[in-house]
């Protein structure tokens, strides 16, 4: 379990290290991404002016990839793919998307590209590459690790949290389809998968 030194004054720290061990224990080990994650997640309510964790769903954060770099941000947004407060659009990037649900000010936090390299200022006790980051990364000062970037939606809020009554059923197999997912297809409403493009065949 990596910890600060007891000399590191970041403001973030007491936040990050609840995370830290939060997300670590969820996971059973403790690495850099989860703590890229965590940090993004400060960096992204804090520039949003919202607190974190939260229990109600005014957050809604859209992760660009699954894996530990998620555990880091549940551990401290509180959202969850449950709670409909946590979306994954999995292009395998180290990136989220901060919402607020009420403005739909959006926000997009990622690591600089040369973060790896610079870890090694931030760990110079560290001899490895692997903990030089999971140092680095816990100590380095948000504006030499992320880039924070306003970002409009291409779809609004309510569309991608749609209604909890929404219903439809698919004209294909017939099975339903909440949440306003269905697919107009030649006039019929079909499921994505019956649409085609989905992550399965079907009907092959
Ligand atoms: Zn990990
Ligand atoms: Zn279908």
């Amino acid at each position: 379990m990596a910890m600060l030194p007891e000399t590191e004054e970041l403001e973030i720290a007491p936040t990050l290290q609840k995370a830290l061990e939060l997300a670590s224990a969820r996971h059973k080990h403790l690495c850099p991404r989860q703590v890229l994650g965590a940090r993004a997640a400060i960096a992204g309510a804090k520039a949003l002016n919202l607190d974190v964790p939260r229990a109600d769903k005014r957050l809604l954060v859209i992760v660009e990839t699954d894996g530990c770099f998620v555990d880091g941000v549940e551990a401290v947004a509180g959202v969850s793919v449950g709670r409909r407060t946590l979306r994954v659009e999995d292009y395998g990037k180290m990136a989220a998307t901060f919402v607020d649900v009420k403005t739909e000010q959006a926000l997009r936090v990622a690591p600089q590209l040369d973060v790896r390299e610079k870890s090694h200022r931030y760990a110079p006790e560290q001899a490895r590459r692997y903990f030089a980051m999971l140092h680095g990364y816990q100590r380095m000062p948000d504006e030499e690790l992320l880039t924070i970037q306003p970002v409009r939606l291409a779809q609004p809020v309510a569309a991608i949290v749609s209604r909890a009554a929404a219903r439809a059923k698919c004209g294909m197999c017939g099975e339903e389809i909440i949440n306003e997912r269905e697919v107009e297809t030649n006039g019929r409403a079909l499921c994505r998968a019956c649409a085609g493009g989905g992550y399965l065949v079907v009907h092959p």
